[in-house]
């Protein structure tokens, strides 16, 4: 699914992140930067060691990186130039900020992304994995986000992706983008 918002294209599609050409992708990354399973190895894989010792560098300058907000490193290996690790919420059953949490991930790095002068870049689906934030919550807040980025920033991005891993994950994201289109 495309659609175009301002200056930007946004596309919802199925596949992997760690091949994605934007200037920029966005990690699911954890407070200590220490990379992990999903699709936090799956990018320290693809883009080799330099990655891991920037994390390395942030970790011992700053202590790594609050939930909800994002840092970025160069990509090594990859096609995108740069790594914004955003560390999203572990679901905790919904009261414990989870949502706000979730939006700041996404907000954050659309911020620093604009910083770096960074036109295009691919989210994940943040927390949805491992941290069993439930997918059609996700996607609501992950939808009204950035819209919203957008909406506030029309010339900022050419395109914003989000590359989900599996079937339903897509179709939920696109529910949710479809049900907040409807609305405007
Ligand atoms: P978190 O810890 O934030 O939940 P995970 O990496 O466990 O992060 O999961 C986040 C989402 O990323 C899940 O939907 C998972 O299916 C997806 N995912 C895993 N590998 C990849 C990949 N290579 N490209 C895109 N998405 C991926």
């Amino acid at each position: 699914m495309e659609v175009i918002l301002g200056q930007t294209k946004l596309v919802l599609m199925q596949g992997d992140i760690t091949v994605q050409d934007t200037e920029a992708i966005v990690n699911a990354a954890n407070e200590g930067l220490r990379g992990g399973g999903g699709v936090d190895g799956a990018i320290h894989r693809a883009g080799g060691p330099a990655i891991a010792e920037e994390c390395r560098r942030i970790r011992e300058e700053r202590g790594g990186c609050p939930t909800g907000q994002a840092v970025l490193t160069s990509g090594g290996w990859l096609k995108a130039r740069y790594v914004i690790h955003a560390v999203g919420p572990i679901w905790s059953g919904g009261n414990k900020g989870e949502d706000n949490l979730l939006a700041s991930a996404y907000r954050n790095s659309l911020e620093l992304a604009r910083e770096h002068g960074i036109k295009s870049l691919s989210f994940p689906s943040l927390s949805t994995g491992a941290y069993r934030f439930p997918v059609d919550r996700a996607a609501r807040i992950a939808m009204r986000t950035v819209v919203e980025y957008l909406e506030q920033h029309p010339d900022t991005f050419t395109e914003i992706r989000f590359i989900l891993f599996s079937e339903p994950i897509l179709k939920a994201y696109e529910e949710a983008l479809n049900e907040l289109l409807a609305t405007k």
